[in-house]
């Protein structure tokens, strides 16, 4: 019954009233106390920093002084009336700017008594300024000082004109501690709070809001997600468990000579750790007699291709088929070379089929395919066609996860009675894969380690001042043997004057690289297939030292002797897309470069991406700045479900914690698959409380 207390309507508490209750309802959702408790500040102002004035110089951050204010004067020289203050400390002064409450600020300042100021800089006619900071008298801000770390709320300009500011927040949460007495239940287990030493759900609460040291911040935080990611993590697993009820899955129950035979004697190098445990990991599932639907994330050039094809072999030696779905017609083609290559000892039947493979060799393709004569069918789109008839597909990969739908996805299913196992691949946490990985719909192994000797691709950022430079250093680069890829962007909407770029780009760098001395490539989505694969030979076999291109050649490409990748345009691409064709060079053991070309002037976004290269190759950072750029808004249709939603975790800067609650959500239902338990009464009774009305809630108990 202790919950009781939380569950009070919002509209009881000290200090708020029915116009705040009303607003904080109607703008924040918070309806009881609990939901208040729940409504996380969203930084912390470190009280124990204080700002010299002198010493100000970053605009647009957080400063805190202490000072006096010598003068309070209205403006006469502007429209929008303004009352400007001079606060001044031993070193300086600095401008105070309020537009709004202006009578009432005027009337609560005191001329010549210290106060403390905290707000952000800005630079203004020279000058630095601060605009509607909080201000406090110095006096009370001491008495006042009880922690390090203030808590600040994100609040919305009617908000915090109808008085409802940081500090009233502050006291609003501090009232309900105040008459809390114990009302906090555990929800979790004793494994769990032991594993991760857990501090109590009461601490975790009272040390988001007023937090006595960054530590217990940070323990605060952790809980707070890891509950977050955990009771999200068990609605899934409730899921998968009656959906795997419902698809039961081949079982390669063993491991045999063609992936032995692969294994010892034709692997070319060794797996790292992380291919390893995924290929683990993929085995596990193959025996579970479930089917596999597992999300497989690397980045660029961390060795999928091998896990793709060691999953095959596998697959194979159970005396089932499989089949790799590229996105594209070259990539399909890049994998038939390298994955016939690879096996050309085994005797194994590996084919190709895209869109251009002829009819005469479809029938006869068709009718292999359908007697269970190939091993691993290779290619684009064309395999998910109805008519494409395996006789046994056991296993199906799908490479670079982004262009390929849900839909398409589960039309593989439907190839067989019981549906193959899938694993999908993709270089890119992307939302769309995120979301899905928070939907649970598929399991996820990461590789998050890239093959031994691999380089950082050294980025810069250039613009057409710099072409010459630009040029000079590709000479050079190709005077040691280097290839180079220029790539163009070509976009849907403008494809005409993008092509138009591409052909003038590819004149004027003709004219830059004579023919005498250089050879060129060129290779865009209007040319014939048999064109591309030829051009594409050229410069694998080093006839051709550029290869001019759109962004065909985005994923997948790997050809090792290409050390740098110029990118045209380049405030036009997205970050995925630029880390995408980043991947392209660095795949060798020579130094790599990848030159961002843009124009002058950029957006501040085009700004921040192009930046956000030059700093990281890291995938998994890009793709977090790609999500902020864009927005949680963007997030495909997750939106009205709410499931992205999170207070306080991130999906994707909080992987970590979100693979320990998942596993340990999947650990728990093993063990206790009704949840009946005693010691899992709390995480029962928690469960139920926020799954009250889900269907899949009553399925289970
Ligand atoms: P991606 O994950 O981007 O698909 P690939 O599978 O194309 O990456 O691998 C990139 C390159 O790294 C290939 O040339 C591949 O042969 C090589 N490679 C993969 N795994 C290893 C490893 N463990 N050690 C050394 N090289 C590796
Ligand atoms: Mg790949």
């Amino acid at each position: 019954m202790k919950e009781n207390y939380l569950n009070t309507p919002i509209d009881y508490l000290k200090g708020v009233g029915p116009n705040r209750a009303d607003l904080l309802k109607s703008e924040l959702k918070i309806f009881t106390y609990n939901d208040l408790l729940y409504f996380f500040p969203f930084r912390y102002i470190d009280k124990t920093k204080y700002h010299n004035i002198s010493e100000l110089e970053d605009t647009n951050s957080y400063v805190q002084i202490i000072g006096k204010f010598t003068n309070l004067r209205h403006s006469d020289n502007s429209k929008v009336k303004r009352l400007i203050g001079v606060f001044s400390d031993e070193n300086g002064e600095i401008e105070v700017v309020w537009f709004r409450g202006i009578k009432w600020i005027e009337k609560s300042i005191k001329l010549n008594q210290k106060y403390v100021l905290y707000g952000k800089i800005n630079l203004f006619n020279k000058k630095f300024s601060i605009v509607h900071p909080d201000t406090e008298l110095l006096e009370k801000h001491t008495q006042t000082l009880k922690n390090a770390l203030l808590p600040i709320y994100s609040s919305s300009e009617s908000l915090s004109a109808r008085g409802i500011n940081n500090k009233l927040f502050r006291d609003l949460v501090l009232n309900v501690f105040k008459n809390s007495n114990n009302s906090f239940n555990e929800n979790l287990n004793r494994n769990i709070n032991e594993k991760y030493k857990l501090i109590s759900k009461y601490e975790a609460l009272l040390n988001i809001h007023f937090p006595k040291s960054q530590l217990l911040l940070s323990k605060s935080q952790f809980r707070l997600k890891y509950e977050e990611f955990f009771f999200i993590q068990l609605q899934f697993v409730f899921k998968n468990l009656i959906n795997k009820n419902k698809f039961k899955g081949f079982n390669f129950s063993k491991v045999g000579s063609f992936f032995n035979d692969f294994y010892n004697n034709h692997l070319e190098f060794n797996l790292t750790n992380a291919q390893k445990n995924v290929v683990r990991e993929i085995r596990k599932d193959f025996s579970s007699n479930a089917q596999m639907n597992r999300l497989l994330q690397g980045d660029v050039g961390s060795g999928k291709t091998i896990v793709a094809l060691l999953s095959c072999l596998i697959a194979i030696d159970n005396n089932y088929q499989t089949t790799i779905i590229a996105p594209t017609e070259i990539l399909a083609q890049q994998h038939y070379y390298s994955i016939s290559n690879s096996v050309q000892a085994l005797e194994l039947n590996v084919r190709i089929l895209t869109g251009s493979t002829s009819k005469k060799e479809r029938i006869e393709l068709f009718d292999e395919l359908k007697n269970g004569l190939i091993d691993i069918l290779i290619g684009t789109h064309a395999i998910i066609e109805d008519k494409v008839i395996f006789k046994n597909l056991g296993l199906a990969i799908i490479d670079e996860q982004h262009r390929f739908g849900v839909a398409q996805r589960s039309k593989l299913w439907k190839k067989n009675c019981t549906p193959p196992h899938i694993l999908v691949m993709t270089a890119t946490p992307i939302p769309r894969t995120l979301a899905m990985s928070v939907y649970g719909d598929l399991d996820i192994s990461i590789i998050d380690e890239l093959p031994p000797g691999r380089k950082v691709v050294k980025t810069v950022h250039r613009t057409d001042k710099n072409r010459l430079q630009v040029f000079k250093f590709l000479k050079d680069e190709i005077k040691k043997g280097r290839q180079i890829y220029v790539v163009y962007p070509l976009i849907e909407e403008s494809k005409k004057m993008d092509y138009k770029d591409l052909m003038d780009g590819y004149e004027s760098i003709e004219r830059e690289f004579p023919k005498e001395h250089y050879q060129i490539s060129i290779l865009h989505g209007r040319m014939k297939t048999e064109d591309k694969s030829y051009e594409m030979d050229r410069f694998k076999n080093k006839e051709t030292q550029i290869m001019v291109s759109t962004t065909v050649i985005e994923v997948g490409v790997n050809i090792p002797n290409a050390s740098v990748m110029v990118i045209e345009s380049s405030e036009r691409f997205g970050l995925s897309q630029l880390h995408q064709l980043r991947g392209r060079v660095g795949r060798g053991s020579e130094d790599s470069y990848c030159i961002l070309m843009s124009k002058e002037k950029l957006s501040n976004d085009a700004r921040t991406r192009i930046k956000t290269m030059t700093v990281t190759n890291d995938g998994f950072k890009i793709a977090e700045v790609d999500m902020n750029l864009r927005g949680p808004g963007n997030i495909l249709g997750t939106q009205q479900s709410g499931l992205l939603n999170f207070k306080i975790a991130d999906i994707i800067r909080d992987k970590d914690i979100l693979n320990l609650a998942r596993e340990d959500a999947k650990k728990l239902i093993e063990n206790d698959s009704q949840l009946k338990h005693a010691e899992n009464k709390e995480i029962r009774e928690e469960y139920s409380k926020l799954n009250k009305n889900s269907i899949l809630w009553k399925h289970i108990s």
